[in-house]
């Protein structure tokens, strides 16, 4: 059996594929949901029920002094090197706040200190948020889920890229130093060149990612790093900075370009892209048959630029080793969110996800990052808690003030961060619209003024953004799957042409 790696654009393509003429082999589909069905079928007795993390949690209820590992989970910085202040805010690209957009009477119009809301982040403001880490939070963890460059994608090139990861990382060793932090980064869609693309075909070869390796030395160990320089994912054992290892723990870094729908290479990885799903697989495997867990980092969530066929079989390794996995973090959206996993086969609780909001204030956000609790032993998350500093307000008085939006727990009356309990919390949202327009002004940190309305239908989509983590799934909880289609052609039809895994043989 061969995977197929070349494009569809091919000649080679429709000769052996479709008109199946000019080759002695053929090629074959390897349909997602036929792998999966064979995947779950392997699923142990003892977590059949689909009730494993929620069980976690029901054995600590109630038990107070746990240790706890507290961690930073910052995403989307988005640093913009070329930042000016004074210079106009309201120009006519996507970002603004650089010397060639000129510099505006109007004060109004005028770049501040500290960011605005067209622009990504200047460099005081990552600085100012470190500096707030390293005295009020003291996390023992970092996670960082990428998207570090500025969205300027029309003038941006490769040096441009790995620099702002280069930049942050000093940052980061700069602001931090002397602090007891372990960091685990993983890079998000516009930390490859050029914006979303990456080619899985071969190894090693990518130079961007070989950069994002070098400058991750000081957090990455050489077998985590020697990994990740292969196709851009990896994992590591969870440890603390003097070396000690938070039980048998791994931290395990996605890279979400193998299903990205806007990267165009996976045209020609025609089968698991950098055998990325295999050897999550695996990885997750030796995890279970060592009774170890994983938390999950990544940059772009399933649910929407992901295809189909690579978000269902991820969607399938998350149901089945529902044991191991205790969390998802992602970023990428720019918003807030909570998110359920729920089982392929009877949509049980089964997980839970995390999107933290962005650092970057692009587009109309204020920044913001989060803090997680850990219960030490289990790794499942405590509390989750947000924040952020008011962007208008950090201008006029000179200075950011960072304040807690909320905790989950209190906020929103919840026994704990179970499964169950996340479920329960969007079919509540779905129900109030007081609820829903209060989640939509929090997803963005109360930038701007609170939306006055979230209809029925806005509230549904809430809910099924809440509750699934694949395209279709989520298509099919909005009952969208028609209208969508209609919407985008051109991208419905490259999905189709991208989604399938061929072998031949
Ligand atoms: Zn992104
Ligand atoms: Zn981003």
């Amino acid at each position: 059996m061969n995977a197929v790696t070349y494009s569809f654009l091919d000649k080679q393509y429709f000769c052996e594929h479709y008109f199946q003429i000019c080759s002695s082999t053929k090629i074959h589909k390897v349909i997602a949901e036929d792998q999966v069905a064979e995947l779950l079928a392997t699923k142990p007795v003892s977590i059949q029920d689909n009730n494993y993390v929620n069980n976690l949690y029901e054995s600590i209820k109630g038990q107070t002094g746990r240790p706890i590992i507290r961690a930073v989970h910052m995403t989307d910085p988005h640093y913009d090197r070329y930042y000016k202040e004074s210079s106009d805010i309201n120009c006519n690209l996507d970002m603004c706040c650089r010397h060639e957009n000129g510099y505006p009477t109007e004060e109004s119009r005028q770049a501040k200190k500290w960011g605005a809301r067209t622009c990504d982040l200047p460099e005081a403001s990552i600085r100012n948020m470190l500096q707030f880490v390293k005295t009020d939070i003291q996390p023992k963890l970092f996670f960082w889920t990428g998207d570090n460059c500025a969205h300027d994608e029309w003038s941006i090139n490769a040096i441009d890229v790995a620099y702002s990861t280069k930049k942050i990382t000093n940052m980061i060793l700069e602001e931090l130093d002397g602090m007891d932090i372990s960091y685990y980064p993983i890079q998000g869609n516009h930390d490859v060149w050029p914006v979303n693309m990456q080619d899985f075909t071969r190894s090693n070869e990518n130079e961007i990612i070989n950069a994002h390796a070098k400058a991750w030395e000081p957090f990455l160990d050489r077998d985590a790093l020697n990994q990740y320089k292969k196709y851009g994912f990896y994992s590591m054992p969870l440890k603390l900075s003097d070396g000690t290892l938070v039980g048998n723990t791994k931290v395990i870094g996605i890279n979400t370009q193998a299903c990205n729908t806007l990267n165009f290479f996976l045209m020609k990885n025609k089968y698991d892209p950098g055998n990325h799903l295999a050897w999550l697989e695996k990885e997750l495997a030796k995890l279970e048959n060592s009774g170890g867990q994983a938390i999950i980092i990544t940059h772009l969530p399933t649910i929407k630029e992901c295809i189909h066929g690579w978000g269902h079989r991820f969607r399938g390794i998350l149901d089945r080793y529902q044991n191991v996995i205790r969390v998802g973090l992602y970023g990428h959206t720019h918003k807030e969110d909570i998110q359920v996993t729920r089982s392929i086969t009877d949509n049980k609780n089964i997980g839970v996800n995390f999107f933290a909001g962005s650092l970057t204030t692009f587009k109309s956000k204020n920044p913001s990052f989060n803090v997680i609790d850990f219960d030490a032993e289990y790794m499942i998350p405590i509390n989750i808690y947000t924040y952020y500093f008011d962007l208008e307000l950090a201008n006029t008085a000179g200075t950011p003030t960072w304040v807690q939006l909320h905790d989950y727990l209190s906020y929103y009356s919840l026994d704990d961060m179970r499964p169950d309990n996340i479920y329960d919390l969007a079919t509540r949202i779905q129900a109030s619209e007081t609820m829903a327009t209060q989640y939509l002004w929090d997803e963005i940190r109360r930038y701007g003024a609170k939306p006055s309305s979230c209809n029925a239908a806005c509230r549904l989509r809430l809910f099924c953004y809440m509750t699934t983590t694949e395209t279709l799934q989520n298509k099919l909880c909005r009952g969208a799957l028609v209208s969508e289609f209609a919407e985008d052609i051109p991208l419905n039809v490259l999905n189709y042409w991208i989604d399938e895994w061929l072998v031949k043989f």
